[in-house]
């Protein structure tokens, strides 16, 4: 069956018809300041000063940002938050984690620590996609780790603490868009390609004196880590405004350039709030249209970075999505192994909330040509 030629009109698109959940959106102006200096900075040694001041002012900015308290430190590496997963088995867990699944990212953890033959298996708190679970505190568990965002399902949990162990937040698609205090975790990781709007390829933490310590202690006790994966490494680079290795020259002054503009609008509340904006519009739209639901039940898990949205039986999210993308407004897919007839929309920073509400009208349009 071909595509049903459906032309959404003109002036219901939105001014950017970018909504997938990373890479995402990357506004024009960051383009333009990296066009700008383009030829001073791309293709120049990651070495020199040129490349390790936009390290440093993005070290900066990010630590800014989410008001860093004393003794903090703000590290990267390469390879993304897939990577750092494996340095974070490496690296921050003495024996034994604790880990919260409730959904596909927290589950990669799972199954990397549960891998790594020098660890015990995690103790697993799961819950269904669509709903979330807390940590709790348990003997014999030295690391606490939770996404506070599940990107694949859009529930969202708030960053706490649980006493007697590291705490380690996977907020790759949180950070830069849902509030967090750092007093609350020992580790804020992610990786700029959602919120911070930027290319992928980098890992970012945030470590508390507790986190560095640990890293610090692990590497003293002499387990084999691959130095590509070693916490210790990259807390050093750190410091000098490097990584270990080569990294993505345009990944960095992407995102640079994001923190600075969310800094000079106001902040973290600023970005927040925006977020906050683009989602009330969507889950509004969700419940009083009478063909979506929000898919996740709870209210106060509903994500404000990613929204999820069932469409009624009968209202096939494939053609939706497909449609919308024949008319530029793209990545409105579900995450692929969840396999829900739902529609996925980023709600990050860059994302207009205006943009947000043309999105609902041309879906709308899309399901009224349908019928
Ligand atoms: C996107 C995402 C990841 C994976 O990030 P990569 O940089 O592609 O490895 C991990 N966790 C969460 C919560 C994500 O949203």
């Amino acid at each position: 069956m071909g595509l049903p030629d459906i032309r959404i009109p003109a002036e219901l698109l939105p001014a950017d018809g970018r909504f997938n959940c990373g890479p995402s959106k990357i506004r024009p102006e960051q383009v333009a300041a990296l066009s700008a200096v383009a030829g001073d900075y791309l293709g120049t040694s990651h070495r020199q000063r040129t490349v390790r001041d936009q390290v440093a002012r993005l070290r900066r900015g990010i630590a800014a940002l989410f008001g860093a308290p004393d003794g903090y430190e703000v590290v990267l590496g390469n390879g993304g938050t897939t990577a750092f997963w494996e340095v974070a088995t490496f690296g921050l867990v003495r024996e034994r984690a604790q880990l919260a699944s409730f959904g596909e990212f927290g589950q990669k953890l799972v199954d990397a620590m549960t891998a790594a033959p020098f660890l015990a298996d995690p103790s697993v708190r799961t819950a269904p996609p669509g709903e979330a679970v807390a940590l709790t505190g348990e003997d014999g568990v030295d690391v606490y780790g939770t996404p506070q965002n599940e990107t694949s399902t859009g529930a969202a949990v708030p960053v706490r603490r649980v006493d007697g162990g590291l705490m380690l937040h996977d907020a790759t698609s949180g950070a830069g868009g849902l509030p967090v205090d750092l007093a609350e975790t020992d580790c804020y990781y992610f990786a700029p390609q959602k919120c911070l709007g930027s290319e992928a390829g980098l890992w970012l933490a945030i470590l508390s004196p507790a986190a560095l310590e640990r890293a610090a202690e692990i590497h003293a006790s002499g387990r084999y880590v691959p130095a590509f994966l070693d916490l210790t490494v990259a807390i050093d680079n750190s410091r000098k405004d490097q990584t270990y290795n080569t990294p993505s020259l345009s990944t960095i002054l992407l995102a640079a350039e994001q923190v600075d503009w969310i800094l000079a609008n106001g902040g973290l509340d600023w970005s927040v709030r925006r977020c906050a904006e683009s989602a009330a519009i969507l889950y509004d739209w969700a419940e009083r249209t009478d063909y979506t639901t929000p898919f996740v039940t709870d209210p106060g898990l509903r994500s404000t970075v990613v929204g999820t949205v069932d469409l009624a039986d009968g209202i096939d999210a494939t053609t939706v999505s497909a449609v919308l993308r024949a008319n530029g407004v793209r990545d409105t897919e579900p995450y692929r192994k969840l396999g829900r007839n739902q529609l996925r929309v980023a709600l990050f920073p860059s994302i207009e909330p205006a943009d947000v509400a043309a999105l609902t009208r041309c879906v709308d349009h899309v399901v009224g040509q349908l019928a």
